[in-house]
């Protein structure tokens, strides 16, 4: 393969080991690498496949409607003549024989001065049982998270939450809640569009992320107001952490075009004791973050 391209160990060993199935062609088809998710996926071993054509009776591509696309509209061919990416889902036989509804994206592969050199292929499973596993996955990630975000939403958390309380009541496992909302927010809206006000919450919540140790859980609890579980034994290392999520968010800006905005959070958090309830909590932060703004906002309050 003098023009082709060639991958180093590392890029190799990760190929490798994709569940996604992965092989390469030469411009005449034929097969020059096949990684061990297309081994599992068709059945062949590389060593059954490499150095034959794409098109010699061994995968066998077939529509939906049972016509080959070897010889006539093979996807992978295509792509390595006109460089355009496929995305079908077309059925294999597997070395035991049976169909199996494969997803396949094909891509050109070209060498530095940009010309076509190879085909790629990569293919996952598209059975009905897999797509109904990833369709549960994706339901129950839809259900827990915010859109907007990717934070965990008020579900998820309420359900950390009561597990808090839980280990608490066991083990002693002490934590506290803050309750952080952005300051004057409607006015970032009315000044510079919701979409820019997006832009803001989703800046908060990645300082917020940033700004918490491993085992705390950051949440949006709704509207420009976030929820965050802090592992702490003391107000004073509540307050330290809602301090520095105060100060790094004052010190972060929003970025889109010409518009640069800095804004500010006022954050109000109180330690649980074994026995509140999630309610008994919230209030207190919430009392909490409400002393934080009648007192001039970009601030936090802690309470007992
Ligand atoms: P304060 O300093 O007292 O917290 O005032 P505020 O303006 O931040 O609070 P207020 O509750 O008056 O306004 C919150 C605004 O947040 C109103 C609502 O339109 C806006 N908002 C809520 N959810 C979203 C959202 O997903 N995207 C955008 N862009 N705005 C949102
Ligand atoms: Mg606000
Ligand atoms: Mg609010």
């Amino acid at each position: 393969m003098p023009n082709s391209p060639t991958p180093n160990d590392f890029h190799k060993s990760i190929v490798d080991n994709l569940a996604d199935g992965v092989y390469y062609v030469e411009p005449d088809r034929t097969i020059r690498y096949w990684n061990n998710g297309a081994q599992k996926l068709a059945g062949y071993k590389a060593s059954d496949i490499v150095g034959r054509r794409c098109y010699d009776n061994i995968l066998a591509h077939v529509d939906a409607q049972g016509n080959s696309l070897c010889h006539t509209t093979c996807p992978l061919a295509a792509s390595m003549l006109d460089g355009v990416s496929r995305d079908v889902t077309i059925w294999l036989r597997h070395r035991e024989g049976y169909r199996k509804p494969v997803r396949v994206r094909t891509a050109a592969v070209r060498d530095h001065s940009g010309a076509i050199v190879g085909g790629v292929e990569t293919f996952s499973d598209a059975s009905a049982v897999v797509r109904a596993v990833e369709d549960a996955d994706r339901a129950r990630h839809d259900a827990l998270t915010d859109e907007l975000t990717g934070l965990p939403n008020r579900r998820m958390f309420d359900t950390a939450l009561r597990g808090r309380l839980e280990n608490l009541g066991r083990y002693g496992w002490q934590f506290g809640l803050l309750l952080v909302d952005i300051d004057y927010f409607k006015d970032v809206n009315d000044r510079f569009g919701h979409a820019f006000g997006d832009l803001v919450l989703t800046g908060v919540a990645t300082t917020l992320l940033g700004a918490v140790r491993a085992g705390d859980l950051v949440a949006r609890w709704g509207g420009e107001e976030f929820a965050v579980l802090v592992e702490a034994s003391d107000a004073a290392g509540l307050a330290e952490t809602a301090e520095r999520v105060r100060v790094l968010v004052a010190q972060s800006e929003v970025r889109h075009e010409e518009t640069v905005l800095t804004v500010h959070v006022s954050a109000g958090g109180s330690l649980a004791s074994r026995d509140d309830s999630g309610e008994s909590l919230f209030e207190r932060a919430d009392g909490a973050l409400y002393a934080a703004k009648r007192d001039g906002r970009d601030r936090v309050t802690i309470v007992d």
